[in-house]
């Protein structure tokens, strides 16, 4: 391994101490991470637009900081904000002023973001460089990143394998050591499945955590924003940057904001301390039909990890789990169809001029949106319009309160839950494509917790067949603090794990394929 691609393997809580101590620059952490992305990126496609300039900028005015702060001593270096010169990817989702903004769709294709979210202005102040936007499905809506309008990702671990979706970009950029950190969206999974799916760990927070001013909306009442990176410090270094009260959200909670990577320890052993006597519930219901074995071993086993260093496991029932998927998919189409009304060829990015306002108006949105866009607005359409109102969105409504009910009901006797993320490990590119049910199926585990609007946390627990397999930590409503903790020590109970040294396995073969011509395009 080349000094550069060593720098790409570290943490970026390591970066961080790194940089105070001048033993590394940004612009030298940015240069390593630029190269690894020209290395492999050509295979698997995580990126939609590398800001290198922007980027380059924002890398020597963080050294600049770093060199004025270490000539001004010890306390200079301490005020300096936490992020300062670590470089992030953002999903396409999230826009920042004078950069693309595509959602993952033609019809936004062009458009440059004219302000900052909430998000990236925070990042801005941590001192966060920017590296460029992330491939995603079509406004956030899939489970394999293959309904992106430019293009699929592939997966780290084998890139004949999707890496999960939307945020799948993001996922895979992290995996395969384009950025230690990035930023996600999760709606009903979208953060949480393609973490588990590449052998990271995202948190989706709390619904409300996480402003949403500037995140191109999907489905309101369920979009969160949420960090992914290699370890759980790092995910909690970068959820700490972006959470926070914003008054341009309505959504957006005024609540204090805990130090939460300052709360995890470094030491294993100390870490690990916080499983003892915590009660932790194994809900029946998330071992779904179809779940592969391999995943079923790797989660049961995370279980006996947790019995064994101290938690106490008491199974529980869920039983509205089932009416997950069916709420999701009638709240989810109905608000994205009042959300997209906006495309419409004047406003934004692709337009068709042929004919009057209303053939371009058609013809705009029938070129721009993809298949799945058009499927879910149709539903969501159908599902609101006069008639169907009460019969569909209604008592999809209705529904998602019995499901808050069993995580209520499940609170009052455990203090987080343990579950499966995803029944599957990646599947194949093109596999579900063509049964937009079969691709629902997989985040039958994620959504009820979406649905509930409760934080979920995925991290590695080992592999099957060669690919990541993620466990699910659920949290009572603002327990992000709680989550982050245990996951940090289930890390630390693991740490001796042989699967926890293993590089993503396709990682040579992409940096193989970056002379030839894409292999993906399918
Ligand atoms: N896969 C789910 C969907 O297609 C969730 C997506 C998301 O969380 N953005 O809607």
């Amino acid at each position: 391994m080349t000094a550069s691609q060593a720098l790409t393997r570290l943490q970026a809580h390591e970066m961080a101490a790194r940089l105070r101590a001048g033993e590394v620059s940004s612009t030298e952490l940015l240069e390593a991470h630029l190269a690894s992305i020209a290395a492999t990126d050509t295979a698997i496609h995580a990126w939609l637009a590398v800001d290198e300039e922007l980027a380059r900028v924002a890398a020597n005015a963080a050294d600049k900081r770093l060199v004025r702060a270490r000539a001004d001593g010890a306390e200079a270096l301490a005020a300096l904000p936490s992020m300062l010169g670590i470089p992030v990817g953002l999903k396409d989702l999230v826009i920042a002023r004078g950069r693309q903004a595509t959602a993952g769709s033609r019809i936004l294709e062009g458009f440059t973001s004219p302000y900052d979210a909430h998000s990236v202005e925070r990042l801005d102040a941590v001192g966060a460089v920017i590296v460029g936007k992330t491939n995603m499905d079509e406004f956030a809506m899939g489970s394999s990143t293959e309904h992106s309008g430019y293009g699929p990702t592939a997966n780290p671990w084998d890139l004949s394998r999707v890496p999960g979706g939307s945020s799948g970009g993001s996922a895979a950029a992290v995996a395969a050591y384009h950025v230690p950190v990035a930023i996600g969206t999760d709606t009903g999974g979208s953060i949480r499945q393609p973490a588990s799916l590449t052998g990271t760990v995202g948190i989706k927070p709390t619904y409300g955590r996480v402003s949403r001013y500037g995140i191109i909306a999907f489905a309101s009442s369920l979009d969160q924003v949420g960090p992914l990176g290699r370890d759980v410090r790092d995910a909690a270094l970068l959820l700490g940057a972006v959470a926070g009260y914003d008054e341009r959200d309505s959504t957006s909670a005024p609540l204090e904001v805990p130090d939460f990577a300052g709360a995890l320890p470094a030491d294993d052993d100390k870490a690990a301390a916080a499983l003892r006597g915590v009660r932790l519930g194994l809900p029946r219901q998330y071992f779904v039909e179809g779940m592969e074995p391999g995943v079923e071993a790797r989660v049961r086993e995370a279980v006996v990890a947790l019995e064994d260093a101290g938690a106490e496991i008491i199974e529980v029932d869920m039983p509205h789990t089932d009416y997950g998927l069916a709420t999701y998919y009638i709240v989810a189409p109905a608000e994205a169809s009042a959300n997209l009304a906006r495309y419409d060829g004047i406003r934004f990015g692709h337009a068709v001029r042929d004919g009057d306002v209303l053939a371009n108006y058609k013809s705009t949105r029938d070129q721009g949106f993809g298949p799945e866009v058009k499927r879910r607005l149709m539903l969501g359409t159908y599902a609101l319009s006069a008639g169907y109102r009460d019969a569909y969105y209604i008592k999809a409504q209705k529904v998602r309160t019995l499901i808050k009910g069993d995580f209520d009901a499940a609170f009052e006797g455990v203090d987080a839950l343990v579950a499966p993320v995803s029944p599957t490990v990646a599947f194949p590119l093109g596999e579900r494509l063509d049964d937009p049910v079969a691709m629902y199926l997989v985040d039958a585990c994620t959504l009820p917790v979406s649905v509930a609007g409760l934080p979920g946390l995925s991290v590695p627990a080992g592999l099957s067949d060669g690919l990541p397999v993620g466990l699910q930590l659920i949290g009572k409503a603002w327990d992000e603090a709680r989550l982050l903790q245990l996951g940090r020590a289930y890390e630390a109970v693991t740490a001796t794990a042989r699967w926890r040294t293993l590089e993503p396995a396709d990682l040579g073969r992409a940096a193989d394929q970056a002379t030839g011509a894409p292999t993906l395009g399918i």
